[in-house]
C-alpha cells in the first residue's frame, strides 16, 4: 500500500492525473488520519472518459464482437479481481473502515458479477414475431452505448461491479463516478481492466465530487443511460439533468424497511437477522432492517434479546476485525447521533446506544435499539444510515396492522417477514412494500436475485437478469417478403 496508488482516473486504460490537478484527500474514519488522495475530476476529464467510452461503443470491433468472445472478457476481468482482492481489500477496509473481511468479501461479489453476467453474455436473445406469411420480424436486443454510473461509499467496488459487469456483458461502455469518501479501492478495478486486457475505454473510472465531476457526468451529452446508487436529493437531481437529454434512468435509492415478526417466529432466526440486518456494515446499508415490528405479548422477550445481542457486539477498528466498525465520516456519525436524540425528544426510549463514543479517536456510534417508535416519528419514517433499530409493536392477532406499519414509509427498498407457518408467509410477503422480501433471513439472496425499490426507493432492477433490460432496448426489424 503506498500512495502512489491514492486514486487516479483510468480511462482508456491508462491512469492520469487528470487536468484540473485538484485533489481530495482521503480519511480512515477509524484514525482520521488522511491516508491518501484522489483525482478531483471536472468537465474536461469527464469529457475525456465520455469520449474513451464512446469509442469502444462505437467501433465496429464492439458491436460485432462474437458474444462469446465478450464471455471471454468477462471472466477474465473475474479472475483478475480476485487477484487483486487482498491488496484491495486492505485499501477498502482503510478507507471506509469497514471490517476486513467484509472488504474482501466485496471483492468477492465483484467477481461473482462477472462470472454471473459472463454466463449471460452469449444468451441475450431476441425473438421472431408472427405476423402472417407475408413478414419475417424480428427483435435485436442493443446496447445503449455509454453508461453512466454513480456510486456511492457504502459499498464501492460491489456497486460499481454490479452495474460494470452488467453493462459490459451487453456490449456497453462504462464511466463510473467513484464516491469521494473511498475511491481508492475502486480505482483499483482499473488494474483488474489492464490485467484482464479488455479493450481500451470499456470502462473508465473517474474520481471527483458529486456536484461537479457526478453533475458533470450525467449533464453530458454523450451519455446514453445513467444508473445512480445513492440518497433521494441525488436521485431527484440526476433526474432532473437526465430529463435534457431524455436520457433513460434506474434510481437505487434509500430504504426505511421492516422486519416484521409474526406471534409465532423463531426467535434464534430474528436475532441473527437483527445480527447482520441492521449491524453489518454498521447500518451503512440500504436495504438495512432498521425497524423491527414486534408482536405486543412478546414485546420484552425479543427486546432483551435484542438489546443483549447489541450489547455483545465488540466496536473498534475494521482491520482488527471488529464487529461495529467507525461511521464513513465525522457527518454521518453527527446526523447518526442527532436521530438518536431526535427519537427521544418524540418520546420514543433509547434503550440500549444512541450516544457518539468519543473516548477514542475515529466516528463511532454503538448499537442502537429505540423502543417504542411511533408510527409518526422521524425515527420510523426516515434512512439514519447507522447501527440504529427502531422497534413497533402491534396487537398480536392483527397482522393487518403489522403490515400497515412496515409499509407507513414513503420508502419501498426492502421488508422481511419472521413466521413458521409458510401460509401467513406467503400471505404477508404478498403485501409488504418493497423490491425484495426476506422471509425467515434478511438479506437472502445473491447476485441473481432482482433488487431495486418502489416509491422513494427508486425504479429499475439492478442484480439478477432483471438487470439485462438497464442496458439492452430492442430494436425490431420487420421484412416484406418477396
Ligand atoms: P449521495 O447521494 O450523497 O452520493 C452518492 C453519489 O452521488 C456519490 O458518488 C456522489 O459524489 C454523487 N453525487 C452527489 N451529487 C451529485 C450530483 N448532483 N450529480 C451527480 N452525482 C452526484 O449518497 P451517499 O450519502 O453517498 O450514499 C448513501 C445513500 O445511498 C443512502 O441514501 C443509501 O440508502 C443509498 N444507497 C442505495 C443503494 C441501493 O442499491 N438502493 C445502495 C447503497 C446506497
Amino acid at each position: 500500500m503506498t500512495s502512489a496508488e491514492s486514486a487516479r482516473h483510468f480511462i482508456a486504460n491508462a491512469f492520469t492525473e487528470g487536468r484540473s490537478g485538484r485533489r481530495i484527500p482521503v480519511e480512515n474514519p477509524a484514525t482520521e488520519a488522511v491516508v491518501g488522495e484522489a483525482a478531483s475530476a471536472d468537465a474536461a476529464d469527464i469529457d475525456d472518459a465520455v469520449r474513451a467510452a464512446r469509442a469502444y461503443a462505437d467501433a465496429p470491433e464492439t458491436r460485432d464482437m462474437p458474444p462469446v468472445e465478450r464471455m471471454g472478457m468477462m471472466f477474465r476481468m473475474a479472475e483478475a479481481i480476485r487477484e487483486i482482492a487482498d491488496t484491495g481489500a486492505r485499501w477498502l477496509c482503510t478507507e471506509s473502515g469497514k471490517p476486513l473481511a467484509d472488504a474482501r468479501g466485496e471483492f468477492d461479489e465483484a467477481a461473482r458479477y462477472f462470472d454471473y453476467y459472463g454466463g449471460l453474455a452469449d444468451k441475450l436473445e431476441g425473438r421472431a414475431i408472427p405476423l402472417g406469411g407475408g413478414y419475417l420480424d424480428y427483435t435485436i436486443p442493443e446496447p445503449y452505448g455509454v453508461s453512466a454510473q454513480i456510486v456511492p461509499w457504502n459499498f464501492p467496488v460491489a456497486l460499481a461491479a454490479r452495474s460494470l459487469a452488467c453493462a459490459l456483458a451487453t456490449g456497453n461502455a462504462s464511466v463510473v463516478k467513484a464516491p469521494e469518501e473511498d475511491p481508492i479501492a475502486l480505482l483499483m478495478l482499473g488494474r483488474a481492466v489492464q490485467r484482464a486486457e479488455l479493450p481500451r475505454g470499456a470502462v473508465n473510472i473517474v474520481c471527483g465530487y458529486g456536484e461537479d465531476a457526478g453533475a458533470a457526468l450525467v449533464q453530458h451529452p454523450g451519455v446514453d443511460q445513467i444508473v445512480f446508487t445513492g440518497s433521494v436529493p441525488t436521485g431527484q437531481a440526476i433526474l432532473r439533468a437526465a430529463a435534457e437529454n431524455v436520457v433513460p434512468c434506474v434510481m437505487e435509492l434509500g430504504g426505511k424497511s421492516a422486519g416484521v415478526v409474526c406471534p409465532d417466529a423463531d426467535l434464534e432466526t430474528v436475532a441473527a437477522s437483527v445480527r447482520t440486518g441492521i449491524y453489518f456494515n454498521s447500518g451503512q446499508v440500504c436495504s438495512a432492517m432498521s425497524r423491527l415490528i414486534v408482536p405486543e405479548s412478546r414485546h420484552t422477550e425479543i427486546l432483551d434479546r435484542v438489546v443483549a445481542l447489541s450489547e455483545s457486539l465488540s466496536i473498534g477498528p475494521g482491520i482488527a476485525g471488529h464487529a461495529i466498525t467507525p461511521l464513513i465520516s465525522a457527518e454521518q456519525r453527527d446526523r447518526v447521533e442527532a436521530y438518536c436524540l431526535g427519537a427521544e425528544q418524540e418520546g420514543a426510549r433509547l434503550a440500549t446506544g444512541g450516544r457518539r463514543l468519543d473516548d477514542r479517536p475515529g466516528h463511532y456510534m454503538p448499537p442502537t435499539v429505540v423502543d417504542r417508535v411511533q408510527p409518526g416519528m422521524r425515527i420510523a419514517r426516515e434512512e439514519v444510515f447507522g447501527p440504529v433499530l427502531a422497534v413497533q409493536t402491534y396487537p398480536d392477532d392483527d397482522t393487518d396492522r403489522a403490515v400497515a406499519l412496515a409499509n407507513d414509509t414513503d420508502y419501498g427498498l426492502c421488508a422481511g417477514v419472521f413466521t413458521r407457518d409458510l401460509d401467513r408467509a406467503h400471505r404477508v410477503a404478498r403485501r409488504l412494500r418493497g423490491g425484495q422480501i426476506y422471509v425467515n433471513e434478511w438479506f437472502a439472496g445473491g447476485v441473481e436475485t432482482p433488487f431495486g425499490g418502489v416509491g422513494l426507493s427508486g425504479f429499475g432492477r439492478e442484480k439478477g437478469q432483471e438487470a439485462l433490460n438497464n442496458y439492452l432496448r430492442t430494436k425490431n426489424v420487420a421484412v416484406r417478403l418477396g
